[in-house]
Formats: structure tokens, sequence, C-alpha cells
């Protein structure tokens, strides 16, 4: 098949196809250096100013380095979803664990931030901003008194404008809007830094990847190389203000389809915190019919939609608008779903 019949909306890791096409040409000779780009020392000045880490690796690395910013040992979790609720139990092993909403499996909310139990002893304040499964996506930044915010933007970093000095750290995997997998962007604010447990792993260690330019072990160059490519071109698009134009267009089509199906889609999710990237639906119900969500699937493959399965625990379908995903690619999207109910309701 040719790349451009295909309209990759679900996958995790769609890049431009600009982005590809130059990937493709350095591959084998590098800025007319004469080397590929994956045979270049990561010493060369082009990768010494990203900083690295791994994606699932934030989860433990984060309290490594932070809980013990105040004596109480004890972090404050904000749980949305599944992948908040794995950062969670992971810092439990390190640390106290103070989880700020009531206990659910639902993920289709965000509670009102007057009734969260924050403690404001807490070394820091933990939040996922966009739940990748579950589609829920704060549309503002929660703040708490004096306690550092850390966020995991894995899945919305650079699809809006945020104020980064709200934050004690950020961090996000780049498979998803800035690049491929290998690679991990973390912000930190400088004073939160040297305060690692001693247990913690020296790759972990904060203090150490500053104080090394991000290099202390090998690092994933392909991956920063293909991460440089998408800034540059998130910069000739626009910048972050066209990445959020565009998300607000693009998810907007989508959401404006389900609900006006007449509960023949049915997204699960308070309006209020409706994710811009990820739009999990039900078919049929809101429980979802199993056939029909099927034969959606394999409707959409033949009218080359791909990867538009939902996650495993959740079921159904799930969209993923990410940068790369075009505005036209969606609105072939959208289509499909007006054609797809005429069909079956
Ligand atoms: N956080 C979020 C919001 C994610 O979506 C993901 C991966 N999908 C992760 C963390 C874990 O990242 P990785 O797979 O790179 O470990």
């Amino acid at each position: 098949r040719h790349r451009s019949e295909q309209h990759n909306i679900g996958g995790p890791a769609k890049l431009p196809a600009s982005v590809l096409a130059q990937a493709q040409k350095e591959m084998v000779n590098y800025k007319n250096t004469g080397v590929s780009v994956m045979e270049l020392s990561h010493r060369s000045s082009d990768f010494t100013k990203i900083l690295t880490g791994g994606g699932t690796g934030q989860f433990s690395a984060l309290p490594l380095n932070l809980l013990a910013l105040k004596p109480s040992m004890s972090a404050d979790y904000v749980v949305t979803g599944s992948w908040s609720a794995k950062a969670a139990q992971e810092a439990a092993k390190y640390g106290k664990v103070n989880l700020v909403l009531p206990k659910t499996k639902k993920y289709t909310d965000i509670p009102d931030p007057s009734t969260w139990t924050l403690n404001p002893e807490a070394s820091y304040l933990y939040y996922c901003a966009n739940e990748t499964i579950h589609g829920v996506e704060f549309q503002h930044i929660p703040e708490f008194c004096g306690v550092p915010l850390i966020a995991d933007m894995s899945s919305n970093i650079l699809t809006r404008d945020i104020d980064v000095s709200k934050f004690g750290a950020i961090f996000a995997g780049a498979q998803k809007n800035i690049g491929c997998a290998g690679v991990t962007l973390v912000i930190i604010r400088e004073d939160l830094i040297g305060k690692a447990l001693p247990i913690c792993p020296i790759i972990f260690e904060f203090q150490v990847q500053v104080g090394n330019n991000s290099l202390y072990n090998t690092p994933p160059t392909y991956s920063i190389y293909i991460m440089g490519l998408v800034f540059e071109w998130i910069l000739e698009q626009g910048g972050v203000a066209k990445m959020e134009e565009w998300a607000i267009k693009k998810s907007s089509a989508v959401y404006d389809v389900i609900d006006c199906s007449n509960g023949f889609y049915v997204c699960p999710l308070d309006k209020g915190c409706r994710s811009r990237m990820n739009i999990p639906f039900r078919i049929g119900s809101a429980q979802g019919d199993e056939a029909l969500e099927k034969k959606f699937i394999q409707e959409a493959e033949n009218a080359k939609l791909i990867s538009l399965k939902g996650h495993r625990s959740v079921g159904g379908i799930r969209v993923s608008l990410y940068n790369a995903v075009t505005v036209d690619e969606t609105l072939v999207l959208v289509q499909f779903m007006k054609d797809f109910m005429a069909r079956y309701r």
C-alpha cells in the first residue's frame, strides 16, 4: 500500500509525511557529513541540548528524585485514568502516596478541585494532563499553593499553549506528538534537583543527567534526531498556536458527530474534561454493541482509516488526533462516521 492511502487516526506514533521524507533522505548521509544520522557520535553538538530518560521510567524517576523534597516523604496524586493510576502505584513503592480523589474505575470526569483532599505538606502534586486511554484531559492547570506541580504530558505536549512557569516538572514520552518512541522529554525546575533518594538508580538521577548535559549514558540518537525534525516541522506550520487551532478543529468535528447522533455514538466523558487528543466512544449504546463496533472497525479499514480499535481495557473505538493527523484526514473520518450511522442506525 502507498502511505498516502492510509489515514492513521488511532495509532500512537504518527509522524508528518514531510518529516519521514527528510529522515529517509538523511538516513544514509546526514547533512553531507558522509555518515548516517545513526552513526553520528552523540557527543557531536547536535545532540547536547535534549534531556532523555525513559517513558514509564518517569513514574519511578519522579518519586525517586522528588519525594525527599519535604520531610513528609509523601506525594499527592490526582488519579483520573489508568496512566496516573500506574504512576501512583509506582510512587507508593518509595514513599507515601495520598490519593486526592475518591477511588474509582470509571474515569469519566474530573471532580471539582474544591473537593480534592490535598496535603499542604506534600513533596509534590502529580497529575496526568491527558489520559490517553480514558480521554480525560485537563482544560486548566490545577494549582496548589507552594506544592510543586508535576505533569505527565505524554499525549498532549505541544498541542496547546501552557504556562511552563507554573510547573515543578513536566515530562512526556515523545512518540505521540513530538517524535518517535525511545526518547522522553523532562523539563524540571532547577531548585527541585539534588534531593534524590540514595536508592535512586544513577540513570534516573536528574542531577547526574543535568550535570552531564543529558549525556550520562548513550542516548537514543535517532529518536532525538526525529524529535528535532518534528520541532522544526511544528515551527514551520506556525508553532503550538497552530497545533492548538488544529486540535480544536479536529476534535470538535468528531465530538459534533457524536453529540448529534442521538445516542448512536456514545462518549462517556463529562464535557468539561473531554480530550482533544484521544476520543473514546461506544457504538449502539453506552455499553457498546460489540458486533456493530467490529463492523465499524472493519469498514473503516476498508475506507483506509486504520488503528481505531479502542484500548483493550475500555473496548469500543478510540480516535487519536495527534499533531501529525491532518484536519483533512479527520474530515474523512467524520464523513465515514456519518455514513456508517446512516447505514446502521
Ligand atoms: N503516560 C501517558 C499519558 C501515556 O499515554 C503513556 C503511553 N501511552 C505513558 C505514560 C507511558 O509511556 P511509555 O509507553 O513511553 O513508557
